[in-house]
């Protein structure tokens, strides 16, 4: 491992130089990078951990602007089915969740430089403009004036005494509440709201405004200004196998059914976590089932012609400039990740879904 400060100077270095081009070569195919939020300041970012600072973000945008061709989901699927060559210099732009800062900041910036993206809504967020479950268990943790939380839901305790201890409480009950069934997630997440009074509820959700979604209006507005709306499921329900048949069909038809009465068509689908452990085989039959053009994970790799777009790659935009050209540049070191992690998806998926994945090899719709 390069340590880090080599490491901050070696990267500006290795992309000023070209040297970062060379990598490029070896690329074959698009990229689809994932953002979620974008804010001018982080006040806390234990609780506004998903956002990019602003000015980063302007430069990465720059970056790609400069050395890449930012298309729209539209474009890049229009290539896969037609069988045109896939351009490793093609960009797509997304956005997970849906958060109010997609339309204050996100939206502006890349109308003014005329890029499409595409944000991936948690419909009942948007109807109910209901934070998630993460930012009520982190702020619980956070700023709870107990030393110690007993939760009921998951019969265990957790002793806040210091900060460390907070963040640590913290990020274990996220880990469970992401690897359980929705209902317990809400479960978690309502215990958590119980742990502080209406009032400094109020008082720490206008200090944390980055972390409030969208409503229908807002949502409308972004697509007015060159957004793809898509789903991310009706509950940001991570749909593993701990989740039930029927809850998972709900999810994607629910929120489908909610984008296109409230906005328009809904084309595509992105898994909530999205990583190999967080999509059932159930999952990717209802995906298929639902006619989703492309489903996106977060596991990383390039759009080449052998992905399977129903669980097709993406990269996430890392927060650091010099991490996220590097990233970028060396997107095709990531193809390797996503095939290891497809091959033992399938095997898992075959078990659970024999039917699923007869024709996923080379599959592109
Ligand atoms: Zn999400």
């Amino acid at each position: 491992m390069i340590p880090a400060t080599i490491r901050r100077l070696a990267l500006p270095v290795s992309r000023i130089s070209g040297v970062q081009r060379l990598f490029r070569l070896r690329s074959r195919g698009p990229t689809v990078l994932f953002y979620h939020g974008v804010e001018e300041k982080i006040v806390d970012p234990e609780i506004q951990w998903v956002h990019t600072l602003l000015g980063v973000f302007e430069r990465q945008i720059a970056f790609l602007r400069r050395q890449r061709e930012v298309i729209s989901l539209d474009d890049l699927y229009e290539c896969l089915v037609s069988g045109k060559r896939l351009e490793p210099r093609h960009i797509v732009l997304t956005f997970d969740d849906g958060y109010k800062n997609n339309l204050g900041i996100v939206a502006p910036l890349l109308q003014s430089w005329n890029l499409p993206f595409t944000i991936f809504v948690s419909t009942r967020h948007i109807s109910e403009r209901r934070r998630f479950p993460w930012y009520f268990i982190r702020v619980a943790m956070l700023y709870a004036e107990k030393r110690q939380i007993h939760f009921e839901s998951i019969q265990k305790s957790f002793d806040l005494s210091t900060h460390e201890k907070r963040v640590t409480a913290a990020r274990s009950i996220i880990a469970t509440a992401k690897k359980a069934p929705l209902n317990l997630t809400e479960n978690l997440a309502k215990e958590c709201m119980d742990q502080l009074a209406p009032e400094r509820w109020a008082e720490l959700n206008a200090r944390f405004m980055s972390e409030e979604p969208m409503d229908w209006d807002d949502v409308r507005r972004t697509q007015s200004m060159g957004a793809t709306i898509a789903s991310h499921c009706h509950d940001h329900c991570i749909l593993h196998s701990k989740q039930s048949e029927q809850e998972v069909y709900r999810q994607l038809n629910e929120s489908k059914a909610a984008i296109e009465k409230k906005a328009a068509d809904c084309k595509y689908f992105a898994y909530p976590n999205g990583t190999a452990d967080d999509i059932s085989g159930v999952a990717y039959a209802a995906v298929k089932s639902a006619q989703f053009r492309m489903a996106f994970t977060t596991v990383r790799g390039e759009i080449t012609p052998d992905c399977d777009c129903l669980v097709a790659p993406r990269i996430f935009a890392l927060p650091d400039y010099e991490e996220f050209c590097y990233l970028v540049n060396r997107s095709s070191r990531q193809n390797e990740i996503y095939r290891t992690t497809r091959w033992q998806w399938q095997s898992k998926v075959s078990a659970d879904q024999p039917m699923v994945l007869a024709n996923s090899e080379g599959e592109t719709s």
